[in-house]
Formats: C-alpha cells, sequence, structure tokens
C-alpha cells in the first residue's frame, strides 16, 4: 500500500477520498485553486499545494503543476476524483511516466471508452447489446440522414465526446434532421473541440440503470450490482437508488456478466460504471428483461458498415443496451456503498497498489435499499438555472460523512464558503440507508427537512417533491419522471402566503420579546411593544407586497394578511428552539432565519422565503433628486405594486427587484403621487436607473 497519495480534485470527492486515506493510514496531499485557498478540501488533507488561479483549466486541469507537486511532496499515486482530468488519457499516461501510479485504469482503458462510437464499436465485438444505431465514422450529412431514416423517428443524435448530459438532439421527425444535426455538431465542436457524433434509437420509457464493476491487476473482474439514476433533469441525475426497483436475479446477472464483459474487452482495471439505457416498452417494469438478450445475437449477425440492428426480435418486455462507459469512481458510488457495506475508494487504492480485489462476486451481496440526492445550487423553477452565493446558514441532519450510515451527507463545504461559478453547483449529497425502498424514502423525506440554506437557492424542497410523486414512491420510473409530474413539481407554494407571513412575523414578535428582556419560553400572551397596540407590517412575498397588520389584544396576538379575515396569532418558541406558529386553523413548526431583510422559513411542510420591508433602510437612497425612485442596485424588476396616479405613502411598497438571487423591496422615500411608471415586470434595469416618477401630493 502507499503511504502518501495526492489527490487531484476539489470538493466532496477530494474530502471524500481523504476520509478513506486517513482511515487507512495514508498521508495526503491536496492541490487548490486561488477560490478554493481556505476550502474545506485543504483542511481535510495534510498538505495542500497551490496550483493556480480559480479557473479549472488555470489550476485543476494543470496537469504538469500537479505531477509535480506529487513529486515535491513524495506522493507515490494520484487519485483523480471524478471530472476534471479522471477521464483524460494523456493525464493517466503522464502519471505513468513520471513513475506516479493514477488511481485509475490504464490509460488504453480510459481512451478505448472515452469516445461513445469508438466504444461502441468495441462493444459490438464483445457482444454488448447496442442501443439499434449508427456509430461509424463516416460522418456524411447525407448517410447519417439515411441511417436516421433507417433506424426510425424519434432518433437521439450525440456527440461521440460528449459527457455530462451536454452535446445531445432528440430529432422527432426527418423534416428536423438536418437543423438538429448542426445544432448538435456545432455544441460538440465548441464542448469537447470534435464534432463527430453518432445515433441512437430514442428508446421509450427509458431507465438509466448502470453496473458498477471492478478490476484488478491480476485479471479478476467483478460487479457491485446496479444503481437505477432514471430520475434526471437535462439528462444529469437527480437521485440514484441500489438496488434497481423490480429488478429480477436473472436480469441482475446478465447485466453484471455483461458489463464485466465490456471492462474485460478493455483491460479494465479500477472502479468503473458501465452505464445501460433499459427499455421498458409495455409499462414500468423490468418484466421480460431478463429474456431479452438471453440467446444473444450471434456475433457478425449486427448490421454492417457501424450499424446495429433492432435485437430480440419477439420480445415484448424491457430491454437494455449499453450506453456507455464511465472510467473512474461515480458521483452516485455511495448508495453501492451502503447496500454492500464496502468502501470503493479502499478498493481503488488496494487494486492500484497492487493488491487482489478484496472480496470475488461470490462473496460480494447486497442488502437493504440506499437512495442518493444531490443538493445542487440552482432554481429548480426557472429551469435549473445554476445559483451561486454564500452559504451564510448551512445545516445539515445529524448525519455520518464519508461512512456508511443509515443517514450520510458528503460534502465539500462549510457554513459560510462561496458556491462560486467557478465549479459545478453540487453542494452536497446526503445518502440514506433503509431495509427497505419505503423505509429509505421515508428517511431520505426526514433527512432533507432538516437541510438548512440560505443564501443560495437549492433544490432541497424540489427534491423532497420528487420523493413524493406517485411515479417516485411506486417506483414507476424513467427519464422523463420530472416532465411527467411537472405539475406536482413546479412553482409550489406548500406554506402558502399567510401561514409564511404568519412564520415571518413570529420570529419579529419573538426576537423583539428576547430584545426586551422578556421570558421567552413562558410569555405566550398578548403583550404591548412600546405601549402600541396595533402595527403594520409590510412584507413582500413571492415578488409581490403583502401588508400584515398585528394586533396586541389583552389575550393574545390578532393577526390581518392583506383584505384576510383577522385571525388569532400564537406563538411558541420551543426548547429546541423552533417555534410553533398557530394560525387561522394551521400549525407549523418552524426555523427562521433572518439575513438583512429577508426571512427564511423552514418547515416540515416545505420552505418559504419573505422579504422584510425596511422602511428606514430604504428612505431616502431611493431617492432621486428629480423626485423619481431608483434602484439602488442593477438587478430585474420582479413586480410593480402601483400605477400612474396612485397615491403612495412613505415606506410603501411600490416594487420589488431582484439581485443575486435575492429579492430586495423598493420603499417610496416618501409621500407623493405616481408619475410615469418606467419599467415593466421582467426588466432588466441598471443601479440608479430611475423606476417611476413621484410627484408631490397635492393637497
Ligand atoms: P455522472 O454520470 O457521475 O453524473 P458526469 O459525466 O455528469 O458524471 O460528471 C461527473 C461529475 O464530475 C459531475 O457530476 C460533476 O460533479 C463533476 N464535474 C464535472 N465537471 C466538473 C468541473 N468542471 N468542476 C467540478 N466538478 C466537475
Ligand atoms: P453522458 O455522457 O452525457 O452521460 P449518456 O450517453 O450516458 O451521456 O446519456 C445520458 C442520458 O441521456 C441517459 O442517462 C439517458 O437519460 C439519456 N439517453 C441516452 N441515450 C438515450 C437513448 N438512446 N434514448 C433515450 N434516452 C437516452
Ligand atoms: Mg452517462
Amino acid at each position: 500500500m502507499f503511504t502518501k497519495i495526492l489527490i487531484a480534485n476539489r470538493g466532496e470527492i477530494a474530502c471524500r477520498v481523504a476520509a478513506t486515506a486517513r482511515r487507512l493510514g495514508l498521508k495526503t496531499v491536496a492541490v487548490y485553486s486561488d477560490a478554493d485557498a481556505h476550502a474545506k478540501h485543504v483542511m481535510a488533507c495534510d498538505e495542500a499545494v497551490h496550483v493556480g488561479g480559480s479557473a479549472p483549466k488555470e489550476s485543476y486541469l494543470q496537469w504538469q503543476r500537479i505531477i509535480d507537486a506529487a513529486q515535491a511532496t513524495g506522493a507515490q499515486a494520484i487519485h483523480p476524483g471524478y471530472g476534471f482530468l479522471s477521464e483524460n488519457e494523456d493525464f493517466a499516461q503522464a502519471c505513468a511516466d513520471a513513475g506516479l501510479v493514477f488511481i485509475g485504469p490504464p490509460a488504453s482503458a480510459i481512451k478505448d471508452m472515452g469516445l461513445k462510437a469508438e466504444s461502441k464499436r468495441l462493444m459490438e465485438a464483445a457482444g454488448v447489446p447496442l442501443v439499434p444505431g449508427y456509430h461509424g465514422a463516416d460522418q456524411d450529412p447525407a448517410l447519417l440522414r439515411r441511417e436516421a431514416d433507417r433506424i426510425g423517428y424519434p432518433v437521439l443524435i450525440k456527440a461521440s465526446a460528449g459527457g455530462g448530459g451536454k452535446g445531445m438532439r432528440a430529432v422527432e421527425k426527418a423534416e428536423d434532421f438536418a437543423a438538429a444535426l448542426e445544432s448538435c455538431q456545432r455544441e460538440a465542436i465548441n464542448s469537447f473541440g470534435d464534432d463527430a457524433v453518432l445515433i441512437e434509437k430514442y428508446v421509450q420509457r427509458p431507465r438509466h440503470i448502470e453496473i458498477q464493476v471492478f478490476g484488478d491487476t491480476h485479471g479478476n473482474c467483478v460487479y457491485l450490482f446496479e444503481r437505477d439514476c432514471s430520475v434526471q433533469r437535462r439528462h444529469q441525475k437527480v437521485l440514484e437508488e441500489a438496488p434497481a426497483p423490480g429488478m429480477t436475479e436473472s436480469l441482475r446477472q446478465q447485466m453484471g456478466e455483461t458489463a464485466v464483459a465490456a471492462a474485460r474487452a478493455v483491460g479494465y482495471v479500477g472502479a468503473g460504471t458501465v452505464e445501460f439505457i433499459v427499455e421498458q416498452p409495455g409499462g414500468y417494469g423490468l418484466e421480460g428483461a431478463d429474456e431479452g438478450f438471453a440467446a444473444g445475437p450471434p456475433p457478425g449477425e449486427t448490421a454492417p458498415s457501424g450499424g446495429s440492428g433492432p435485437r430480440a426480435a419477439g420480445s415484448v418486455g424491457a430491454r437494455f443496451y449499453f450506453m456507455e462507459m464511465n472510467t473512474r469512481l461515480q458521483v452516485e458510488h455511495p448508495v453501492t456503498e451502503a447496500i454492500t457495506g464496502l468502501d470503493l475508494v479502499e478498493w481503488q487504492l488496494r487494486v492500484a497498489s497492487g493488491e487482489l480485489l478484496p472480496l470475488a462476486q461470490d462473496e460480494l451481496d447486497l442488502n437493504g435499499h440506499a437512495i442518493e440526492a444531490r443538493i445542487c445550487a440552482e432554481s429548480p423553477d426557472n429551469d435549473f438555472l445554476p445559483a451561486t452565493g454564500q452559504l451564510a446558514v448551512y445545516r445539515k441532519p445529524p448525519a455520518a460523512s464519508f461512512e456508511i450510515g443509515e443517514v450520510r451527507v458528503d460534502d465539500g463545504v462549510r457554513e459560510g464558503d462561496a458556491i462560486s461559478p467557478f465549479y459545478d453547483s453540487m453542494i452536497a449529497k446526503l445518502i440514506v440507508w433503509g431495509s427497505t425502498r419505503e423505509e429509505a424514502l421515508g428517511r431520505l423525506d426526514a433527512a432533507l427537512a432538516e437541510v438548512r440554506i440560505v443564501g443560495v437557492q437549492t433544490n432541497v424542497q424540489f427534491l423532497r417533491r420528487v420523493l413524493a410523486t406517485p411515479s417516485f414512491s411506486q417506483a414507476r420510473l424513467d427519464t422523463a419522471l420530472i416532465q411527467r409530474e411537472s405539475a406536482r413539481l413546479f412553482n409550489q407554494d406548500p406554506i402558502g402566503r399567510d401561514m409564511a407571513v404568519a412564520c415571518a412575523v413570529a420570529q419579529t414578535v419573538l426576537a423583539e420579546r428576547d430584545a426586551e428582556g422578556h421570558d421567552p419560553f413562558s410569555r405566550t400572551d398578548g403583550f404591548r411593544l412600546h405601549g402600541v397596540a396595533s402595527r403594520r407590517i409590510d412584507l413582500a412575498y413571492a415578488g409581490q407586497p403583502v401588508v400584515a397588520k398585528l394586533r396586541y389584544l389583552h389575550d393574545g396576538l390578532q393577526l390581518k394578511v392583506d383584505e384576510g379575515e383577522a385571525a388569532p396569532l400564537s406563538v411558541a418558541r420551543q426548547p429546541d428552539g423552533r417555534i410553533d406558529v398557530r394560525y387561522a386553523g394551521r400549525r407549523q413548526v418552524v426555523q427562521v432565519f433572518r439575513r438583512g431583510e429577508a426571512l427564511h422559513v423552514f418547515g416540515g411542510a416545505g420552505a418559504a422565503a419573505i422579504t422584510e420591508l425596511d422602511v428606514l433602510s430604504h428612505s431616502g437612497e431611493g431617492a432621486g433628486e428629480a423626485g423619481g425612485l431608483t434602484a439602488p442596485m442593477p438587478g430585474k424588476v420582479v413586480s410593480i405594486a402601483v400605477k400612474a396616479g396612485d397615491k403612495v405613502n412613505k415606506g410603501q411598497a411600490v416594487a420589488v427587484m431582484e439581485a443575486m438571487k435575492m429579492e430586495h423591496t423598493i420603499a417610496a422615500p416618501r409621500d407623493g403621487v405616481v408619475g410615469e411608471v418606467l419599467y415593466a415586470p421582467g426588466d432588466q434595469v441598471a443601479e440608479g436607473a430611475e423606476l417611476l416618477r413621484l410627484g408631490a401630493t397635492d393637497k
């Protein structure tokens, strides 16, 4: 075994590798970019070497500097993690040439599996079932079009060098083929520097089921069962689970053995994943898939000139086809660890140092069910647009980190860290294990409900909604699940405006009670703040201004939201710090975090954000010399609450803007009458731009 390794990556995977290395008594060397000088992965390792600027190509992709760093620190091996250099055959070769062990497959295997078209030619020769399609070298557009017609629409055009869900175009009908081909080639050359494409039949109701394989340098190769990664957005994984729901013993064995054959065909060593696409023509389920290829087409009977025809004729059941092989450890490897009880990074280190695989195929077993959720900085309601920002609040459920447990969190960030635009948007992975799928699902939802992130938009609540869909909970899986269930997934408001307002008001009331020195635990009666019996609080919710009117009655609080009915509000802080809010016949136990003007409410039902309008912080600053009202920062106009001719009072919310992923309410700096409104919702405005004219009130 090695005594010191260098980890050529960042974030959660660098921390993940460091955790196993530490457990095995190995020293670790981190590399870092400018942006990552104080990153968690740097602290997780024994030593660290700065390798350049923040952009990946200036640092994490600078392989000569990384090799130099390994040599300078006396590391014997380099773990590439995933992404970055992990599937770069030149880097693997350069490591070998420098006398360092690349913890991964031989450069030749990376090359063989690197391009989708070449790998398909190799797999075809090895008797691995392929999606009917064309993966030849001839790229004549007329030929490609003829091949697409032969395959039959819909087809999928894929960049041979593609990855990460990029470089794919689905084509519904022949007339659209030429335009789709051009756009796919353009994206391929821009993103991957290679415009070669292949064409596949667009599989109906597909499931993505992949097999974890492991080879050693002594010629052994095993499979560690499957993972179902069908729940995807933009062809990228969102939830991953093991085992695949509905998997039968015989199909598992067939897919496993096919994956091992694929790995053996390229002399595979280390951890790898063979991805299959499974067609479910008859509905949702894997029935019949184990018959589909039982006989297997005799080699040579496949279509000539790089084409392959439909196989397993006569079967109406599910069928599996090879899609690609990822020659590295996969993001979702923890679900396999959870059901096998094995540490795959430990296996990688043992195999790379020349040891035999720790277990043989018949010694491997799976137990229970595991699900992983990728927590990403993104806005699901905004087409999953990636988000950046600072993790002002980052709280995780009680969980193990980087080790198998009922709840496990793998991450590479701490509270206060920034999610920068330089790297990918994954914040953390939440992995749960249960004795059954149902138990795992319940545990995952409970764990997600405990996540608190403020400062960066995330998909946490979206993930909870996906778990709750009938399709996911009943395991009716396919890659279109998110689209199919979209009505339940997007633009949801589980807490609701009035309850969210009640929670925000509750937080304000408690904060004031604390400030006034009242015992916050025992007082639930109404009380008078500075002797006022009622007050108005201006808020904004989902871009719309809301007025909350709070009255302090002798027997408690009463709250009226906009023009709704006034109803009793009861507020109590629990010993764990959560707030028990009862309003208008509903009860929520929530945690509320304040960041600037924004109040972030987290409860069992979901999360909500409310902006509290602090009149003082806006008055004056928005008042232009000409008597107008200006934008305090560059951003987008979300809503305008007034129209020309409206009378406004000082402090009244007149507009809501969005900037840096946060909503800001703009208040009238003084009493007046609205003149011309100069921008509309959706408009982008510069800092200092006049939003509307405000004239004097004529008495
Ligand atoms: P998977 O099939 O495991 O999702 P992908 O091919 O989509 O793999 O990419 C592998 C992973 O590598 C991504 O999920 C991402 O987390 C990571 N990755 C890819 N590119 C980068 C990058 N530029 N910076 C950081 N991580 C990256
Ligand atoms: P990448 O290298 O980007 O991971 P893959 O070839 O693995 O590309 O495909 C990514 C995803 O695209 C799959 O998980 C699946 O959801 C979808 N996909 C790929 N091929 C097909 C196909 N022939 N028919 C339908 N969906 C497909
Ligand atoms: Mg893939």
